[in-house]
Protein backbone atom coordinates (compact mmCIF):
# COMPACT_ATOMS: atom_id res chain seq x y z
CA UNK A 1 0.00 0.00 0.00
CA UNK A 2 1.00 3.64 -0.80
CA UNK A 3 2.67 5.45 2.59
CA UNK A 4 0.13 8.29 2.22
CA UNK A 5 -2.96 6.05 2.34
CA UNK A 6 -1.67 4.49 5.37
CA UNK A 7 -1.39 7.82 7.23
CA UNK A 8 -4.50 8.26 5.31
CA UNK A 9 -6.47 5.29 7.22
CA UNK A 10 -4.32 6.09 10.53
CA UNK A 11 -5.76 9.54 10.47
CA UNK A 12 -9.45 8.37 9.51
CA UNK A 13 -9.76 5.98 12.44
CA UNK A 14 -7.61 8.02 14.62
CA UNK A 15 -11.18 10.80 14.27
CA UNK A 16 -13.54 8.25 14.25
CA UNK A 17 -12.10 6.93 18.22
CA UNK A 18 -11.59 10.30 19.21
CA UNK A 19 -15.72 10.86 18.24
CA UNK A 20 -16.41 7.32 19.78
CA UNK A 21 -14.66 8.50 23.01
CA UNK A 22 -16.54 11.92 22.67
CA UNK A 23 -20.28 10.07 23.08
CA UNK A 24 -18.44 7.40 25.66
CA UNK A 25 -17.77 10.67 27.84
CA UNK A 26 -21.05 11.86 27.50
CA UNK A 27 -22.74 10.87 30.95
CA UNK A 28 -25.86 10.19 29.57
CA UNK A 29 -25.60 7.14 28.08
CA UNK A 30 -27.95 6.71 24.94
CA UNK A 31 -30.11 3.59 25.65
CA UNK A 32 -32.95 1.56 23.87
CA UNK A 33 -35.79 3.34 26.16
CA UNK A 34 -34.93 6.91 25.46
CA UNK A 35 -37.28 8.80 23.44
CA UNK A 36 -35.87 9.47 20.08
CA UNK A 37 -36.10 12.95 18.15
CA UNK A 38 -33.86 11.72 14.59
CA UNK A 39 -35.21 13.84 11.85
CA UNK A 40 -37.22 15.67 14.34
CA UNK A 41 -37.44 19.63 12.25
CA UNK A 42 -38.86 21.99 14.06
CA UNK A 43 -41.21 24.85 12.64
CA UNK A 44 -41.98 28.39 13.15
CA UNK A 45 -44.91 29.39 11.54
CA UNK A 46 -47.01 32.84 11.35
CA UNK A 47 -50.61 33.06 10.77
CA UNK A 48 -51.48 35.79 9.00
CA UNK A 49 -55.54 34.97 8.99
CA UNK A 50 -58.22 33.66 11.01
CA UNK A 51 -58.44 30.52 8.88
CA UNK A 52 -54.80 29.95 9.53
CA UNK A 53 -55.53 29.67 13.39
CA UNK A 54 -58.45 27.48 12.64
CA UNK A 55 -56.39 25.08 10.47
CA UNK A 56 -53.98 25.00 13.19
CA UNK A 57 -56.53 24.43 16.02
CA UNK A 58 -58.08 21.23 14.27
CA UNK A 59 -54.38 20.22 13.69
CA UNK A 60 -52.97 20.36 17.17
CA UNK A 61 -56.48 18.64 18.39
CA UNK A 62 -55.84 15.85 15.33
CA UNK A 63 -52.38 15.46 15.25
CA UNK A 64 -49.75 13.06 17.73
CA UNK A 65 -47.09 13.45 15.83
CA UNK A 66 -47.00 17.14 16.21
CA UNK A 67 -45.95 19.12 19.45
CA UNK A 68 -47.52 22.78 19.61
CA UNK A 69 -45.26 25.13 21.41
CA UNK A 70 -48.08 26.62 22.32
CA UNK A 71 -51.56 26.89 21.34
CA UNK A 72 -53.03 28.83 17.75
CA UNK A 73 -55.08 31.76 19.22
CA UNK A 74 -54.81 34.86 16.93
CA UNK A 75 -53.77 35.92 13.52
CA UNK A 76 -50.53 37.61 13.68
CA UNK A 77 -49.25 35.40 16.32
CA UNK A 78 -45.92 33.03 15.16
CA UNK A 79 -45.84 29.40 17.29
CA UNK A 80 -43.08 26.75 17.26
CA UNK A 81 -43.99 23.67 16.39
CA UNK A 82 -41.85 20.31 16.13
CA UNK A 83 -42.96 17.76 13.50
CA UNK A 84 -41.87 14.20 13.80
CA UNK A 85 -39.66 12.52 10.44
CA UNK A 86 -42.81 10.24 9.37
CA UNK A 87 -45.05 13.59 9.12
CA UNK A 88 -42.76 15.87 7.62
CA UNK A 89 -44.05 15.55 3.97
CA UNK A 90 -47.80 16.08 4.64
CA UNK A 91 -46.89 19.47 6.96
CA UNK A 92 -45.08 21.07 4.47
CA UNK A 93 -47.16 19.72 2.14
CA UNK A 94 -50.11 21.63 4.32
CA UNK A 95 -48.08 24.94 4.77
CA UNK A 96 -47.47 25.49 0.93
CA UNK A 97 -51.33 24.74 0.20
CA UNK A 98 -52.62 27.39 2.15
CA UNK A 99 -49.55 29.90 2.03
CA UNK A 100 -48.74 29.75 5.94
CA UNK A 101 -45.35 32.31 6.11
CA UNK A 102 -43.00 29.96 7.91
CA UNK A 103 -39.02 28.94 8.55
CA UNK A 104 -37.38 25.66 9.51
CA UNK A 105 -35.84 26.24 12.65
CA UNK A 106 -34.01 22.84 12.99
CA UNK A 107 -33.90 19.61 10.81
CA UNK A 108 -32.86 17.26 13.47
CA UNK A 109 -33.39 17.69 16.82
CA UNK A 110 -32.17 14.64 18.06
CA UNK A 111 -28.29 16.46 17.36
CA UNK A 112 -29.41 18.87 20.26
CA UNK A 113 -30.46 16.43 22.00
CA UNK A 114 -27.72 14.22 21.91
CA UNK A 115 -25.27 17.39 22.43
CA UNK A 116 -27.16 18.59 25.29
CA UNK A 117 -26.93 14.84 27.15
CA UNK A 118 -23.45 15.28 26.70
CA UNK A 119 -23.20 18.77 28.98
CA UNK A 120 -24.29 17.02 31.32
CA UNK A 121 -22.12 16.24 34.23
CA UNK A 122 -21.95 12.72 35.41
CA UNK A 123 -23.61 11.21 38.79
CA UNK A 124 -20.11 10.65 40.50
CA UNK A 125 -19.01 14.33 40.18
CA UNK A 126 -17.71 14.97 43.40
CA UNK A 127 -20.49 17.59 45.50
CA UNK A 128 -16.75 19.89 45.54
CA UNK A 129 -17.00 20.05 41.47
CA UNK A 130 -20.68 21.78 41.12
CA UNK A 131 -20.60 24.58 39.02
CA UNK A 132 -22.47 26.58 36.22
CA UNK A 133 -20.60 24.99 33.01
CA UNK A 134 -22.51 21.79 33.15
CA UNK A 135 -25.97 20.56 33.63
CA UNK A 136 -26.24 18.93 37.10
CA UNK A 137 -29.04 16.30 37.75
CA UNK A 138 -31.11 15.73 40.93
CA UNK A 139 -28.74 13.69 43.14
CA UNK A 140 -26.03 16.32 42.29
CA UNK A 141 -28.05 19.57 42.94
CA UNK A 142 -29.32 18.05 46.40
CA UNK A 143 -25.95 17.02 47.55
CA UNK A 144 -24.97 20.57 46.59
CA UNK A 145 -27.47 21.72 48.58
CA UNK A 146 -26.87 19.27 51.86
CA UNK A 147 -22.83 20.18 51.40
CA UNK A 148 -24.36 24.20 51.62
CA UNK A 149 -26.30 23.56 55.07
CA UNK A 150 -23.52 21.84 56.78
CA UNK A 151 -20.78 24.35 55.64
CA UNK A 152 -22.93 27.55 56.63
CA UNK A 153 -25.28 26.12 59.80
CA UNK A 154 -26.18 29.28 60.89
CA UNK A 155 -26.95 30.51 57.69
CA UNK A 156 -28.34 27.96 55.63
CA UNK A 157 -30.84 24.82 56.81
CA UNK A 158 -32.00 22.70 54.16
CA UNK A 159 -35.88 22.22 53.96
CA UNK A 160 -37.99 19.57 52.39
CA UNK A 161 -41.38 19.93 51.24
CA UNK A 162 -42.55 16.17 51.42
CA UNK A 163 -42.55 13.67 48.78
CA UNK A 164 -43.41 13.57 45.18
CA UNK A 165 -45.79 11.33 43.29
CA UNK A 166 -42.86 9.05 42.91
CA UNK A 167 -41.34 9.18 46.46
CA UNK A 168 -38.34 11.83 46.02
CA UNK A 169 -37.76 14.29 48.36
CA UNK A 170 -39.13 18.09 46.93
CA UNK A 171 -35.74 19.81 48.83
CA UNK A 172 -34.64 23.23 49.04
CA UNK A 173 -32.87 25.99 51.54
CA UNK A 174 -33.31 29.11 53.18
CA UNK A 175 -31.15 31.20 53.28
CA UNK A 176 -30.93 33.90 56.54
CA UNK A 177 -28.13 35.82 57.85
CA UNK A 178 -30.64 36.82 60.69
CA UNK A 179 -32.06 40.16 61.66
CA UNK A 180 -35.50 40.50 63.19
CA UNK A 181 -38.48 40.83 61.32
CA UNK A 182 -37.40 40.81 57.69
CA UNK A 183 -39.46 40.02 54.87
CA UNK A 184 -38.91 36.61 52.55
CA UNK A 185 -38.59 35.99 49.16
CA UNK A 186 -39.57 32.65 47.49
CA UNK A 187 -38.22 31.41 44.78
CA UNK A 188 -39.33 27.80 42.68
CA UNK A 189 -37.99 26.39 39.95
CA UNK A 190 -38.17 23.22 37.87
CA UNK A 191 -42.06 23.26 37.90
CA UNK A 192 -41.70 21.86 33.86
CA UNK A 193 -38.96 19.38 34.05
CA UNK A 194 -37.39 19.75 30.49
CA UNK A 195 -36.08 23.69 31.14
CA UNK A 196 -33.10 22.75 32.73
CA UNK A 197 -31.94 26.15 32.86
CA UNK A 198 -34.05 26.96 35.39
CA UNK A 199 -32.96 25.03 38.21
CA UNK A 200 -29.11 25.95 36.77
CA UNK A 201 -30.04 29.54 37.50
CA UNK A 202 -31.95 28.68 41.09
CA UNK A 203 -28.68 27.21 42.26
CA UNK A 204 -26.44 29.89 40.69
CA UNK A 205 -28.69 32.66 42.80
CA UNK A 206 -28.02 30.94 45.91
CA UNK A 207 -24.71 30.59 45.10
CA UNK A 208 -24.41 34.50 44.70
CA UNK A 209 -26.23 35.43 47.84
CA UNK A 210 -24.26 32.95 50.05
CA UNK A 211 -20.88 34.04 48.21
CA UNK A 212 -20.56 36.76 46.20
CA UNK A 213 -18.07 39.65 47.04
CA UNK A 214 -20.23 42.61 45.53
CA UNK A 215 -21.28 44.45 48.69
CA UNK A 216 -24.81 45.00 46.91
CA UNK A 217 -25.49 42.17 46.54
CA UNK A 218 -24.39 40.91 50.35
CA UNK A 219 -27.26 44.08 51.10
CA UNK A 220 -29.71 42.65 49.42
CA UNK A 221 -28.92 38.73 50.57
CA UNK A 222 -29.05 40.15 54.23
CA UNK A 223 -31.82 42.57 54.13
CA UNK A 224 -34.17 39.81 53.00
CA UNK A 225 -34.23 36.22 53.96
CA UNK A 226 -34.76 33.26 51.19
CA UNK A 227 -36.80 30.18 50.52
CA UNK A 228 -35.23 28.50 47.15
CA UNK A 229 -36.37 24.97 45.59
CA UNK A 230 -34.52 24.41 42.45
CA UNK A 231 -36.77 21.35 41.77
CA UNK A 232 -40.06 21.70 42.51
CA UNK A 233 -41.20 18.46 39.77
CA UNK A 234 -38.44 15.85 40.77
CA UNK A 235 -40.09 13.10 39.08
CA UNK A 236 -40.24 14.48 35.90
CA UNK A 237 -36.54 16.64 36.14
CA UNK A 238 -35.34 13.09 36.64
CA UNK A 239 -37.20 11.64 34.05
CA UNK A 240 -35.96 14.49 31.34
CA UNK A 241 -32.66 13.01 32.27
CA UNK A 242 -33.37 8.87 32.06
CA UNK A 243 -36.01 8.96 29.37
CA UNK A 244 -36.86 11.95 27.51
CA UNK A 245 -35.10 15.17 27.13
CA UNK A 246 -38.45 17.16 25.87
CA UNK A 247 -40.86 15.71 29.43
CA UNK A 248 -42.90 18.42 30.85
CA UNK A 249 -44.73 17.48 33.23
CA UNK A 250 -44.83 14.94 36.90
CA UNK A 251 -45.61 11.44 36.73
CA UNK A 252 -48.95 10.52 37.61
CA UNK A 253 -50.29 7.42 35.55
CA UNK A 254 -54.07 8.58 33.75
CA UNK A 255 -54.82 5.47 32.23
CA UNK A 256 -52.72 5.03 28.87
CA UNK A 257 -50.58 8.59 29.38
CA UNK A 258 -48.81 10.24 32.30
CA UNK A 259 -48.54 13.47 33.42
CA UNK A 260 -50.43 16.25 34.98
CA UNK A 261 -48.82 19.88 34.24
CA UNK A 262 -48.23 21.08 37.41
CA UNK A 263 -48.23 24.92 36.73
CA UNK A 264 -51.81 24.35 35.48
CA UNK A 265 -53.01 22.31 38.62
CA UNK A 266 -53.39 24.97 41.41
CA UNK A 267 -56.56 26.20 42.73
CA UNK A 268 -57.26 29.71 40.81
CA UNK A 269 -59.48 29.80 38.25
CA UNK A 270 -58.96 26.34 37.50
CA UNK A 271 -58.93 24.73 34.30
CA UNK A 272 -60.58 27.78 32.61
CA UNK A 273 -58.19 28.70 29.52
CA UNK A 274 -54.90 27.51 28.13
CA UNK A 275 -54.72 23.73 29.74
CA UNK A 276 -56.22 20.64 28.65
CA UNK A 277 -58.22 17.91 30.12
CA UNK A 278 -57.11 15.18 28.23
CA UNK A 279 -53.80 13.63 30.15
CA UNK A 280 -52.24 12.85 26.47
CA UNK A 281 -52.21 16.63 26.44
CA UNK A 282 -48.51 18.80 27.30
CA UNK A 283 -50.78 21.07 29.57
CA UNK A 284 -52.87 18.57 31.45
CA UNK A 285 -54.54 20.42 34.55
CA UNK A 286 -54.80 17.06 36.21
CA UNK A 287 -58.55 15.43 37.08
CA UNK A 288 -59.52 18.12 39.53
CA UNK A 289 -57.85 21.30 41.29
CA UNK A 290 -54.76 20.66 43.32
CA UNK A 291 -54.75 17.20 42.36
CA UNK A 292 -50.83 16.46 42.33
CA UNK A 293 -48.83 15.89 45.67
CA UNK A 294 -46.40 18.26 44.52
CA UNK A 295 -48.84 21.09 43.71
CA UNK A 296 -50.54 20.61 47.33
CA UNK A 297 -46.64 20.01 48.95
CA UNK A 298 -46.06 23.59 47.78
CA UNK A 299 -49.37 24.86 49.14
CA UNK A 300 -49.14 23.73 52.42
CA UNK A 301 -45.78 24.75 52.67
CA UNK A 302 -46.51 28.43 51.91
CA UNK A 303 -49.80 28.29 53.22
CA UNK A 304 -48.03 27.37 56.62
CA UNK A 305 -45.00 29.91 56.02
CA UNK A 306 -46.77 33.03 54.65
CA UNK A 307 -47.25 34.74 57.62
CA UNK A 308 -44.13 33.65 59.45
CA UNK A 309 -41.94 33.93 56.91
CA UNK A 310 -43.50 37.07 55.93
CA UNK A 311 -43.36 36.11 52.37
CA UNK A 312 -43.91 39.11 49.92
CA UNK A 313 -42.32 37.92 47.20
CA UNK A 314 -42.70 34.96 45.22
CA UNK A 315 -40.85 34.04 42.05
CA UNK A 316 -41.00 31.59 39.64
CA UNK A 317 -38.16 30.45 36.63
CA UNK A 318 -39.01 28.90 33.19
CA UNK A 319 -37.79 28.79 29.63
CA UNK A 320 -37.87 30.14 27.32
CA UNK A 321 -38.95 33.01 25.51
CA UNK A 322 -37.14 36.13 27.54
CA UNK A 323 -40.23 37.61 29.29
CA UNK A 324 -40.82 38.46 33.06
CA UNK A 325 -44.34 38.18 33.24
CA UNK A 326 -46.84 38.79 36.20
CA UNK A 327 -50.36 37.98 37.25
CA UNK A 328 -52.78 37.06 35.39
CA UNK A 329 -52.70 34.28 33.37
CA UNK A 330 -56.36 33.16 32.57
CA UNK A 331 -57.63 36.96 32.26
CA UNK A 332 -56.95 40.43 30.93
CA UNK A 333 -58.10 41.82 34.13
CA UNK A 334 -55.33 43.90 36.26
CA UNK A 335 -54.48 42.47 39.59
CA UNK A 336 -54.67 45.47 41.99
CA UNK A 337 -50.82 46.47 41.77
CA UNK A 338 -50.50 46.05 38.03
CA UNK A 339 -49.00 49.57 37.59
CA UNK A 340 -46.24 48.46 40.21
CA UNK A 341 -45.72 45.12 38.75
CA UNK A 342 -45.57 46.44 35.27
CA UNK A 343 -43.00 48.85 36.31
CA UNK A 344 -40.89 47.08 38.10
CA UNK A 345 -40.88 44.47 35.71
CA UNK A 346 -39.74 47.19 32.94
CA UNK A 347 -37.09 48.54 34.59
CA UNK A 348 -36.25 44.67 35.60
CA UNK A 349 -36.06 44.01 31.89
CA UNK A 350 -34.06 47.56 31.31
CA UNK A 351 -31.73 46.27 34.03
CA UNK A 352 -30.75 43.01 31.62
CA UNK A 353 -30.41 45.08 28.78
CA UNK A 354 -27.96 47.24 30.22
CA UNK A 355 -26.07 44.06 31.65
CA UNK A 356 -25.75 41.94 29.33
CA UNK A 357 -27.45 43.62 25.92
CA UNK A 358 -30.72 40.64 25.54
CA UNK A 359 -33.61 41.63 25.04
CA UNK A 360 -36.51 40.64 27.51
CA UNK A 361 -40.34 41.79 27.79
CA UNK A 362 -42.34 42.62 30.89
CA UNK A 363 -46.03 42.34 31.16
CA UNK A 364 -49.07 40.67 31.97
CA UNK A 365 -48.83 36.31 31.74
CA UNK A 366 -52.31 37.03 29.80
CA UNK A 367 -50.64 39.81 27.67
CA UNK A 368 -47.31 38.92 26.79
CA UNK A 369 -47.24 34.52 26.38
CA UNK A 370 -50.03 33.30 26.31
CA UNK A 371 -53.30 32.92 28.34
CA UNK A 372 -53.14 29.83 30.90
CA UNK A 373 -54.85 28.65 34.09
CA UNK A 374 -54.30 27.46 37.52
CA UNK A 375 -50.40 28.66 37.85
CA UNK A 376 -48.25 29.08 40.60
CA UNK A 377 -48.16 32.51 40.72
CA UNK A 378 -51.41 33.58 40.27
CA UNK A 379 -52.74 31.65 42.89
CA UNK A 380 -49.88 32.60 45.44
CA UNK A 381 -50.94 36.76 44.20
CA UNK A 382 -54.44 36.02 44.72
CA UNK A 383 -55.10 33.62 47.29
CA UNK A 384 -51.90 33.92 49.45
CA UNK A 385 -51.55 37.67 49.11
CA UNK A 386 -48.43 37.72 47.63
CA UNK A 387 -47.95 41.31 46.09
CA UNK A 388 -44.74 40.76 43.94
CA UNK A 389 -45.04 37.90 42.06
CA UNK A 390 -43.33 37.33 39.04
CA UNK A 391 -42.45 34.29 36.25
CA UNK A 392 -39.20 34.24 34.22
CA UNK A 393 -39.00 33.09 30.83
CA UNK A 394 -35.23 32.74 30.31
CA UNK A 395 -33.18 32.47 27.13
CA UNK A 396 -33.67 32.32 24.81
CA UNK A 397 -35.55 34.52 22.30
CA UNK A 398 -39.47 33.43 21.21
CA UNK A 399 -38.41 32.04 18.15
CA UNK A 400 -35.50 30.23 19.92
CA UNK A 401 -33.65 27.29 17.17
CA UNK A 402 -32.89 24.93 20.57
CA UNK A 403 -36.58 25.65 22.58
CA UNK A 404 -35.38 23.86 25.84
CA UNK A 405 -32.31 22.66 25.07
CA UNK A 406 -30.04 25.41 26.02
CA UNK A 407 -26.26 24.96 25.80
CA UNK A 408 -24.65 25.10 28.88
CA UNK A 409 -21.83 28.21 28.07
CA UNK A 410 -25.31 30.15 28.39
CA UNK A 411 -26.14 28.91 31.82
CA UNK A 412 -23.64 31.88 33.14
CA UNK A 413 -24.52 34.47 31.61
CA UNK A 414 -28.47 33.64 31.82
CA UNK A 415 -28.59 32.75 35.46
CA UNK A 416 -26.35 36.11 35.63
CA UNK A 417 -28.58 38.51 33.97
CA UNK A 418 -31.94 36.96 35.98
CA UNK A 419 -29.96 37.77 39.20
CA UNK A 420 -29.60 41.36 37.59
CA UNK A 421 -33.55 41.28 37.64
CA UNK A 422 -34.35 40.31 40.87
CA UNK A 423 -32.05 42.60 41.98
CA UNK A 424 -34.22 45.45 40.54
CA UNK A 425 -37.13 43.77 41.56
CA UNK A 426 -36.38 43.62 44.69
CA UNK A 427 -35.16 47.29 45.06
CA UNK A 428 -37.99 48.71 43.56
CA UNK A 429 -40.17 46.76 45.56
CA UNK A 430 -38.84 47.67 49.15
CA UNK A 431 -38.82 51.69 47.11
CA UNK A 432 -42.59 51.01 46.93
CA UNK A 433 -43.25 50.06 50.45
CA UNK A 434 -44.04 46.33 49.95
CA UNK A 435 -41.47 45.17 52.60
CA UNK A 436 -42.44 46.91 55.51
ZN1 LIG B 1 -42.28 26.42 31.96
Amino acid sequence: MHPLWVVLLLMSSASLETYANNIEECSIKKDASHARYDHTRIYNVEFATAAHVELFQALEAQSDSLSFIGHARVPGQKLSIMVSGQKVADFDNLLHSYNVSHRILNYNFQKLIDASYCEVAPLTTPVEQFDWKRFFQLENIYAWLEKLASKHPNVVTLLDMGTSTEGLPIKGVRISFGGDNLTSVFLESGIHAREWIAPATATYIIDQLLHSNDAQVQTMARSHNWLIFPTVNPDGYRYSFTHDRMWRKNRALFGICRGVDLNRNYPFAWNTTGASGNPCHYDFSGPTAGSELETQRLMKFLEQRVHTDRIRTYLALHSYSQLIMFPYGHTAERVHNYADLKDIGQLAAARIKAYSGRDYKSGSIYETIYPSSGGSKDWAHAQLQMPITYTFELRGPPDSEDLFILPANEIEPTASEAFQAIQTIIEEAGKRGYYK
